[in-house]
């Protein structure tokens, strides 16, 4: 018998068995495939928390946790496991290519200067503009936001020959490895006591009245006091047959990788994505009206060169198509034509889960009295798995998480 069940190998499912082994529980992690195999280990790791649809108060102080998190995990896991999670604080520049681009983006930067202020760890209670108009909340200071010209970007990152018309540098952003961060939470959780069974398909539950008995995977039954269920975009198929409604829906994202022997890029360069100022939208809708297209290179300290992406409906196939890799590999040349230069490594492709209204779904599911739903991160899985750990494991234990997740409550729905 086990104290949890962790239903979902992947970035978030590693999160919370880590966070759960240090409250001394007793830990299984049943995944159907390989830890890590699916959206989770591919992803390109970059650390940022100022895009939307990431516009929400308490989703932004999440990310803003994690992140602050991650710099002393870093350290933490080198030295329980050995594991390098490649973190490195480089910033993050955003590139407007038009003018248009530019006045959106600036109008972002002109909040965060404003109501964040430049450095520094107060928390200030603001009005947010962007996302929610008639709300205040309190944030804490993201850091400093520097504009950039064209003529100024162009010196510092000569590798950026595309004609653009000015900038955006997040000095503060983090980038990391994700495939690291998973086996880093993985290991990290084992050595604490956790169980990792891989090729384990979670197929039916054993219910007694409102509670969850056990879970039936590889044919085999496995018993537990309380069950999270972390299964990405798969969550939604799972919950069902529990009468639970828990709209996950897979995003389809697509990477180019090339080879670059000599790093020319010192930190993760996004283009486009304008609209992404102008308000929230929701996930769907971005996608469809293309309003959310962006295009970036993520220089990696391995010497991959990652060039993302693509936001697409396509159900759960994990497959590149041709047609996007070259639009990718077209849009990111543009900028930085050098790039068209490097030797391709590869292509993947990776299922976010997604919910209509870009926020994770988090807590207690409603008419049971021991199933938690840890999903629905989207575009940011792998920031805010400290934060999503976090307050699964507080929860479980019987903490007050440290942020209101009333606006992720499963019961939304
Ligand atoms: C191109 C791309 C780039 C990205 N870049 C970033 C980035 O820079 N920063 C960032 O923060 N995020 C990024 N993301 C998003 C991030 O990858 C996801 O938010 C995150 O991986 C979701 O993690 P998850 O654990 O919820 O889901 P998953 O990784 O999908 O894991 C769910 C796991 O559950 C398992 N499972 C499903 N059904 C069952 C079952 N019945 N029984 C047992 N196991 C089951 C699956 O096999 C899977 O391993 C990116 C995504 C893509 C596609």
């Amino acid at each position: 018998m086990f104290d949890v069940i962790v239903v979902g190998g992947g970035v978030i499912g590693a999160a919370v068995a880590y966070y759960l082994s240090l409250e001394k529980l007793k830990v299984l992690v049943l995944e159907k495939d390989s830890v890590g195999q699916h959206a989770s280990a591919g992803a390109v790791g970059f650390l940022t928390v100022d895009s939307v649809p990431f516009s929400h108060d308490v989703l932004r102080e999440a990310g803003l946790y994690s992140r602050k998190a991650y710099l002393s995990l870093a350290p933490q896991f080198k030295k329980e496991c050995g594991v390098d999670i490649d973190l490195e604080t480089c910033g993050t520049l955003r590139v407007a290519k038009n003018e248009f681009d530019l006045a959106n983006l600036r109008q972002e930067g002109d909040w965060q200067k404003a109501h964040i202020g430049e450095g520094g760890t107060d928390f200030k209670t603001v009005p947010a503009p962007m996302a929610r108009p008639n709300r205040t909340f309190s944030l804490k200071k993201c850091g400093d936001v520097d504009f950039l010209t064209a003529t100024e970007i162009a010196k510092r990152w000569p590798a950026i020959e595309g004609k653009i018309a000015g900038g955006f540098f997040y000095p503060q952003d983090i980038q990391v490895t994700s495939s690291r961060i998973i086996e880093a939470f993985r290991q990290s959780a084992a050595a604490l006591g956790a169980d990792f069974q891989e090729s384990r398909e979670v197929t039916s539950w054993e219910t007694n009245g409102r509670r969850i008995m056990a879970v039936t995977a590889g044919g085999k039954k496995y018993a537990a006091l309380t069950f999270v269920l972390a299964a990405g975009p798969w969550s939604e198929a799972l919950a069902k047959p529990l009468g639970l409604r828990v709209p996950v829906y897979p995003v389809r994202g697509q990477l180019l990788i090339f080879e670059m022997a000599q790093r020319f890029l010192s930190c993760p360069i996004i283009t486009g994505g304008a609209a992404r100022a102008s308000g929230p939208i929701s996930a769907l809708e971005a996608l469809r009206s293309g309003a959310a297209e962006s295009y970036y290179l993520g220089p990696k300290p391995d010497g991959h060169l990652y060039a993302g992406t693509t936001l697409e409906e396509a159900g759960f196939d994990e497959s590149c198509t041709e047609e996007a890799l070259e639009r990718i590999g077209n849009e990111v040349c543009r900028i930085v034509p050098k790039a068209g230069e490097l030797p391709v490594k590869g292509s993947w492709a990776g299922l976010r889960p997604a919910t209509k209204d870009n926020l994770p779904i988090l807590g207690k599911a409603p008419e049971l009295d021991n199933l938690y739903l840890a999903t629905g991160h989207f575009r940011k899985g792998i920031l805010l798995a400290p934060f999503t750990g976090k307050a699964i494991a507080d929860l479980i234990v019987g903490r007050k998480p440290m942020l209101p997740l009333d606006d992720f409550s499963p019961a939304r729905f």
